[in-house]
């Protein structure tokens, strides 16, 4: 079975790569989707974010990168994908994240959406966070992987560890 796998990943973290490695036991093709969404201005232009991605999941043979724009299930139902996976990490995730999954349900009944919970020692893990972090010159390298510090130092202009 294939699962999509949406988000803005700007910039991919550990908690993002811990569900895809998850994930990537449990279906047989997980396609990582990076959305280029209008309204967000990020802070790494797509192409950066898609090779964040490809470098980070470069030893999970299973998994497929690439980006969209538009609807996820139009999306998920293009890739053939049946599931739409999204981690949840707190109770404030729910309510905006069963909000979406109930919308996407109501656009089709031919993709499900699977809540995956982050692992413990990242649920406090966002790319706000790390971004915010780095900002400031803190250490993210327990955050995200090392060419992703690397592009928040040089992104930031400070030291990141
Ligand atoms: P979006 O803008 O779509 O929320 P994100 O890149 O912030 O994009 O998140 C993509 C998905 O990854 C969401 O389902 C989100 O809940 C999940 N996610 C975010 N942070 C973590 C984490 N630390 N551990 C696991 N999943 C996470």
């Amino acid at each position: 079975m294939r699962a999509l796998y949406p988000g803005s990943f700007d910039p991919v973290t550990f908690g993002h790569l811990d569900l895809i490695q998850r994930a990537s036991g449990l279906f047989d093709v997980v396609i990582v989707a990076v959305l280029r969404n209008p309204n967000k201005e990020p802070c790494f232009p797509l192409e950066q974010r898609l090779m964040q991605l490809t470098q980070a999941t470069s030893h999970l043979p299973q998994v497929k990168v690439t980006s969209f724009e538009g609807l996820t299930v139009d999306f998920a139902l293009q890739q053939q994908a049946r599931v739409i996976l999204r981690g949840l990490r707190a109770l404030s995730d729910f309510e905006f994240e069963l909000q979406l999954a109930h919308t996407n349900a109501s656009l089709s009944a031919q993709v499900d959406t699977l809540f995956m919970a982050t692992a413990v020692n990242y649920s406090f893990l966002s790319s706000s966070v790390v971004k915010e972090v780095a900002r400031f010159g803190g250490d993210v390298q327990h955050m995200v992987p090392a060419a992703v510090a690397g592009d928040l130092h040089r992104l930031f202009n400070r030291p990141v560890g």
